[in-house]
């Protein structure tokens, strides 16, 4: 889509006429607001438990950003209430019963998620909502930073000081080029791709190391070849990468744009995963023509064993005291009836085999691979 394309399809959305906003309110995870009592409802996986609570501010004029691909933007054409992020509903509730439900209501969830909008309010919101939750609850507090909001390294201290112990950076976009199409001047938006790096490393020399990461999306045009370098490239800073799969909001400007498809997300997944926690290179690798992956660098059998773990493929979120994954986001992706991207749980022996089925579908590479799927099915 070029960026008159984008142009023609803006519209303002409507009002809404209610005041519940951040700092008093704010959005919560479907999956959060189930395992609190908000909403009823379960999950569809029986063995899904829900290890982190994920927030975000809320204010009547929304999202003052309109990042192409998001459910938050300012032109998105739903009121707010009716509103999706990530084509699941985010229910409003007051924060202060959100306190008190956490304290309250028996649940396995280790860490608080509290994501900015691109707001003026939503940095000073924010620190005020960690501040409440860190004094009141046992969670462990991620800041999930709309870089645009950040001037200064202060900035950052301050989202320390109000006791969140990592920070995530939402640059979402792989390349320079994507970032400034879906979210920069052809969409009239705020962010800058410099801007968003510049606050990845300022993060790190404020926070702990290992306690900075960023968000990556698939699927917004990117080759795995693009995804994985920038991976790579927040690897070099001792920055953790979390991905995200694009799933298309509707009424958004990418609302009728497909998915990735699942051989594309699952390289970048295993790639991902290979960069992070094994420390292999993306220079180790190599790429086809169109830049999807066709040697992940390590020997066959290692790398079966590594598919046959399932790891790679589940959630990749901020950790609890343990190191293991709180934020595992069971809706992070979709909905409930579609194939699971990212496994909020162990995938099980059906769940690898489809894994090892997905891998290597859409893909231009050797044969060799493919063996490695095949021998574990016998
Ligand atoms: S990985 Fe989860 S907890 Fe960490 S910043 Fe991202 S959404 Fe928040």
């Amino acid at each position: 889509m070029n960026d008159d394309a984008y142009r023609h399809q803006i519209e303002l959305r409507p009002q809404p006429h209610v005041a519940h906003e951040s700092p008093t309110h704010v959005m919560t995870s479907l999956a959060g607001a189930i395992t609190l009592g908000f909403e009823k409802g379960k999950f569809a996986r029986p063995e899904t438990v829900l290890r982190g609570l994920n927030i975000l501010m809320t204010y009547q004029e929304n999202c003052v950003a309109n990042c192409s691909y998001c459910g938050m933007s300012r032109e998105r054409r739903v009121p707010r209430e009716d509103a999706t992020f990530i084509r699941v509903k985010w229910p409003i509730v007051a924060v202060d019963d959100l306190i008190e439900r956490s304290v309250q209501v028996p649940h396995q969830m280790r860490r608080l998620c509290v994501g900015m909008l691109a707001n003026h309010q939503s940095f000073d919101h924010s620190l005020q909502i960690i501040r409440q939750f860190h004094e009141r609850t046992p969670l462990l507090i991620s800041g999930l930073i709309t870089a645009s909001l950040i001037k200064k390294r202060d900035d950052l201290q301050k989202i320390r000081d109000a006791g969140a112990d990592r920070v995530d950076i939402a640059i979402d976009a792989a390349t320079p080029a994507l970032f400034e199409k879906h979210r920069g001047r052809p969409v009239k938006g705020p962010h800058r791709w410099e801007h968003f790096w510049w606050v990845t490393e300022e993060a790190t020399k404020v926070f702990e190391p290992g306690t900075v990461g960023i968000h990556l999306v698939a699927g917004l045009g990117e080759t795995e070849q693009e995804l994985l370098e920038a991976c790579q490239k927040a690897q070099d800073m001792n920055v953790v990468t979390h991905l995200f799969s694009f799933n298309p909001e509707p009424s958004t400007l990418l609302g009728d744009y497909p998915q990735p498809s699942m051989g594309h997300y699952r390289r970048c997944q295993l790639g991902r995963y290979l960069v992070n926690e094994l420390g292999v290179s993306v220079h180790q690798f190599r790429f086809n023509a169109q830049g999807q992956v066709i040697d992940f660098g390590v020997d066959l059998d290692v790398l079966a064993r590594i598919i046959e773990s399932g790891q790679p493929f589940m959630t990749s979120g901020c950790p609890d005291e343990q190191g293991e994954t709180a934020c595992n986001r069971p809706y992070g992706n979709g909905r409930p009836s579609e194939k699971i991207r990212n496994f909020a749980f162990q995938p099980g022996p059906q769940d690898i085999q489809d894994i090892r089925a997905q891998l290597w579908t859409d893909w231009a590479g050797e044969d060799i691979y493919q063996e490695v799927g095949h021998e574990l099915e016998r």
